[in-house]
């Protein structure tokens, strides 16, 4: 797993607005009615609070924490915790939103939620890192815990911040949750499985999608932007079952060799310097060349918005299948559905890792934690019988695999709401 700091897109529009535009789509396959639309449409809580913390220098500096818990109708909200400079209202509430449907996808009995801290974690020691999350958790003890809102890692947060977290909460409620938040050190409650879920998850998609198109593994070249926790992991799995990897990247630039990438030598390289910078394994590319290079399935693993209008046009693969959150843009999703690239969304294609983050919770409050082999049996029952639901609503309704995860998505929230009742 790599420790730099993600560099973020800039957006010049607001995420949310995104996010709502894959969301209205569905919402009309589904013929939802004008009030249903207008409370999915809104988050249920968000929450903006001061962090005021001190440097090692003694220097007082004050940070803004933000939570968004964005729907409870199928369980307690759930999602990760970010800490990055660009950290803003409207990102997290989009990203609470994608929760939610991504956790309605994959069947789990959570909401959605996330939150996130602007700061700037290279320029923090793990004291002042440790002070900032701690004073954050303390802020949220009471609208988070096991039954409340679960938070997990997300950009720029470790398992050693989830462990503080966990330590803090438990110290104000004087009792040891560690269902409070996943991702956390194996040593206090984490999940066996939990680092490689995400690039397992989307491994397990694509090769349920390649069947499905007849493309054969051993004869599959695939290329994956972005090699950090999701797209090393999702790497990996692709070789262990014979596809080759020809392209990867990272912020340092991209490699492609057309006779195939050797993955643990790219992963040697990273663990040892960092990044893929000086990686000889391939000939060096742009991330942009990498994007249009020759490939039969792509993976974006790194940032929001690589797929725009420009970049949608040039893109030769047949299969895309997003690790990254928000990785195409909705123009780019037409040109993809006009030139029949097949994409599966995000919310599936990336839900491994959240599957694993419920499997945690569940654990926890067990006390009894299973071995790797019975966590990834149960990961690909998880994401495969959801997958096939899609697929088969994407079939009936002549939809893409995106309007047909949302709208499974949606149609699962709307159910538990309606049967809830709405307390109005
Ligand atoms: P990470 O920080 O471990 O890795 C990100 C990788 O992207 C790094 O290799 C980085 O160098 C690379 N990158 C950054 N800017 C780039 C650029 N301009 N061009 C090419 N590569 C670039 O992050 P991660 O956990 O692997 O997450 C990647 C994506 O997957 C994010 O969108 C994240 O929200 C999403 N995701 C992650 C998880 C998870 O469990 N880690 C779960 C669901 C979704």
């Amino acid at each position: 797993m790599t420790t730099a700091l993600r560099e973020t897109s800039v957006r010049d529009v607001s995420v949310f607005g995104d996010a709502i535009a894959y969301f209205n789509e569905a919402a009309d396959l589904l013929e939802l009615d004008a009030g249903m639309r207008r409370i999915l449409t809104h988050p249920s809580r968000q929450i903006i609070f001061s962090i005021p913390f001190q440097r090692d220098s003694g220097e007082f500096e004050v940070y803004t924490g933000y939570r968004v818990q964005y729907n409870f109708a199928r369980g307690p909200a759930k999602g990760g915790i970010r800490f990055h400079p660009r950290v803003t209202l409207d990102e997290v509430t989009a990203l609470a939103f994608w929760m939610t449907w991504k956790c309605a996808v994959v069947d789990l009995p959570f909401g959605g939620g996330k939150g996130g801290v602007t700061c700037d974690p290279r320029t923090l020691s793990a004291n002042e890192l440790e002070r900032i999350t701690r004073r954050y958790a303390a802020e949220l003890v009471e609208v988070v815990g096991p039954d409340k809102d679960v938070p997990a890692p997300d950009v720029n947060t470790t398992p050693q911040v989830m462990a503080w977290f966990m330590d803090t909460y438990s110290m104000h409620v004087r009792q040891n949750i560690p269902g409070v938040v996943t991702g956390k050190p194996l040593e206090i409650g984490g999940s066996r499985g939990r680092v490689e879920a995400t690039g397992r998850g989307v491994t397990i998609c694509a090769l349920d999608e390649m069947a499905e198109m007849e493309l054969r593994p051993d004869n599959a070249a695939i290329v994956i932007q972005g090699f950090g926790n999701v797209g090393m992991h999702a790497a990996k799995l692709f070789e262990e079952r014979g596809c080759k990897i020809v392209g990867i990247s990272d912020v340092t630039g991209a490699y492609y060799n057309a006779e195939g990438i050797y993955v643990n030598g790219a992963m040697e390289h990273a663990a040892k310097f960092g990044t893929l910078e000086g990686f000889k394994g391939g000939e060096k590319i742009t991330n942009g060349e990498l994007l249009a290079s020759d490939c039969d399935v792509l993976v974006p693993a790194a940032l929001e918005k690589v797929f725009t209008a420009e970049t949608a046009a040039k893109v030769k693969a047949k299969l895309i299948v997003e690790g990254a959150n928000g990785p195409t843009t909705p123009e780019a999703d037409r040109i993809f559905r006009e030139r029949g690239i097949v994409v599966i969304p995000d919310i599936m294609a990336n839900a491994g890792g959240v599957t694993v983050s419920y499997f945690e919770w569940a654990q926890d409050r067990m006390g009894f934690f299973w071995k790797e082999a019975e966590v990834n049996e149960r990961l690909e029952d998880f994401l495969l019988s959801n997958l096939h639901q899609i697929r088969s609503i994407a079939n009936s309704r002549k939809a893409t695999l995106r309007a047909a995860a949302y709208t499974l998505a949606i149609d699962r929230v709307v159910k538990a709401s309606k049967l809830r009742g709405i307390y109005a």
